[in-house]
């Protein structure tokens, strides 16, 4: 059994932390493969290290004194070190990391020093070799991940007990490059399909996935099983746990990702897998209800519309040549309407609608704002008959009127479009009337 294990920043932001990681370890044989992030909040208002490192990086390029910021930075390693009594010669590290400093670094080699020297602490603390990035890790002169460069040289290292730093890896010529932020939970995908584990595990703050946000509905439960279909969905519309590529790398193995609370060590968490041979099990339809507020639509119309060629790519057109992502689209006989995130418009607005009514010549163009996005996701509702039935149903009877509906072709979710005003009460009405 192999299990590759990301600790986020929150388990890696002080010994506390590093024991409960320890004691989770341990009591798992299979956990052989541990990723790490740089140390994060130990408290709201403290700050992460990752941030503190960019933080560093901007002073030295304005020529500004960063020596405060830095010592911060070393302080906080050098009290993790000494609180778990490890013989490690930090000091040495952050000296030569200074003088590197004063030479010129790249942004990218400087904040992924916070992953690197979480990596060297854990491996010391865990007794585990550490094995850095920079040595498997491999990207392409275009920045993306070069899998079949990387793969085969975490294989050669496996079969070891081994810390892996997060976040980052190096360009062909060696030179460090990072992920985007949050990247640490890519690093650990990578590790788990470069070794064919048999889970990745992402251990963070949070007990898993909640069915919906726990600001609407405080009781919300956790999504105890879902697919990575559904997880997409899910998170593009909000519920953002993982970082959005996250599951490509695992997905094409047919990794299980188990998501996981270093604080609450004994809670199942969520597991993510591609489907899960106990579907009959009769229980509620929906796996999890997801949203955003502040939407736009506009709708085009003009007679006859419908039946010319080309005429829905011309209104894409002009969205498309202002670099503004169209995220619905809907139609009707003679109208056509694209919902838009109101923020991916903004000062766009009125080039984009003068455009419009110069090119497209419609008899009206409306515009509507304040429109909210409630997805209900859910692989239960494929290719079965009177799930939106229900969901529509239960809205009307609460008064919240249904403005767009939309519905992929997998049925896995139905989207439908509120006013801004209803947003929080069409997610609890959802959730109390499906959930039990
Ligand atoms: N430390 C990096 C960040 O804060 C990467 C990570 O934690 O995943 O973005």
């Amino acid at each position: 059994m192999l299990k590759v294990a990301k600790f986020g920043g929150s388990s890696m932001a002080d010994a506390g932390q590093f024991q409960k990681v320890r004691k989770i370890i341990e009591s798992d044989p299979g956990r052989k493969v541990i990723v790490v992030s740089a140390a994060g909040k130990r408290f709201s208002g403290d700050h992460k290290l990752t941030d503190l490192l960019y933080l560093c990086h901007a002073h030295l390029q304005y020529g500004v004194a960063c020596d405060s910021v830095y010592d911060m930075i070393c302080s906080r390693y050098l009290e993790i070190r000494d609180a778990l009594h490890l013989d490690l010669d930090l000091e040495s590290e952050f000296k030569v990391l200074r003088e590197k400093m004063e030479r010129g670094i790249s942004q990218d080699e400087l904040v992924s020093r916070g992953e690197y020297f979480s990596a060297k602490l854990m491996a010391a603390y865990l007794g585990y070799e550490f094995a850095d990035s920079a040595d498997w890790l491999r990207f392409t002169l275009d920045g993306s991940v070069d899998k079949e460069a990387s793969y085969p040289l975490l294989q050669a290292i496996g079969g070891k007990k081994i810390v892996i730093p997060g976040f980052y890896g190096a360009m062909p010529d060696g030179s460090i490059k990072t992920l985007t932020r949050g990247g640490s939970d890519i690093t650990g995908a990578l590790a788990a399909a470069a070794l064919d584990a048999d889970v990745y595990e992402n251990w963070t703050d949070v007990s898993g996935i909640l069915m919906a946000d726990p600001r609407i509905v405080s009781d919300a439960k956790t999504i105890e099983h879902i697919t990575y279909s559904e997880l997409r969905e899910l998170s593009y519309i909000g519920a953002q746990v993982l970082h959005e590529q996250t599951v490509f790398p695992v997905r094409e193995k047919n990794i299980p990702l188990n998501i996981r609370n270093t604080n609450d060590p004994n809670h199942p968490g969520t597991l993510i897998q591609e489907n899960f041979s106990d579907d009959d099990r009769d229980e509620w339809f929906i796996t999890g209800i997801a949203g955003k507020k502040n939407y736009t639509a506009i709708t085009v119309t003009r007679s006859g519309m419908s039946s010319q060629v080309g005429e829905f790519r011309r209104i894409l057109g002009v969205f498309e040549k202002h670099r503004v992502s169209v995220a619905y689209a809907l139609t009707g006989i003679d109208c056509f309407s694209v919902v838009i995130e109101q923020a991916q418009l903004a000062a766009k607005r009125y080039t984009i609608l003068a455009e419009m009514q110069t090119d497209l010549k419609p008899d009206e163009i409306a515009v509507d704002d304040g429109i909210a996005v409630v997805a209900a996701v859910g692989r239960k509702m494929a290719f079965r008959s009177g799930s939106s039935g229900k969901i529509f149903a239960k809205l009307g009877e609460h008064g919240i009127n249904v403005r767009m509906i939309s519905q992929g072709p997998e049925e896995l979710n139905i989207i439908v479009g509120v006013k801004n005003e209803d947003y929080e009460r069409a997610i609890e009405v959802l959730y109390r009337s499906f959930v039990k």
